[in-house]
C-alpha cells in the first residue's frame, strides 16, 4: 500500500463563519484552486474568486498522506 500526498480545503478553514462544510482534496494546489473556483460559482454565488480570497485559500491549504 503507498501513501499519497494530497492538498487537502475546507470551506470552513476559509471561512470559519460560514456553515458550508465542503471539503476538496486534489493532487496539486491548481487542483484544488479550480475546485475552488467552482465550488464557489456553484455554492456561494461567487462568479469569480477575489484575489485576497485565493490568498486566504493558498494559505489554509494542508497536505495530507492518503493511502492509495
Ligand atoms: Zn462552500
Amino acid at each position: 500500500m503507498a501513501t499519497k500526498q494530497y492538498k487537502q480545503l475546507g470551506c470552513l478553514d476559509v471561512d470559519p463563519s460560514g456553515q458550508c462544510a465542503f471539503q476538496i482534496r486534489a493532487e496539486t494546489e491548481d487542483e484544488v484552486m479550480r475546485l475552488v473556483a467552482e465550488h464557489g460559482k456553484a455554492c456561494h454565488k461567487m462568479a469569480s474568486i477575489p484575489a485576497d480570497m485565493a490568498a486566504k485559500v493558498k494559505a489554509a491549504i494542508k497536505t495530507v498522506p492518503v493511502s492509495v
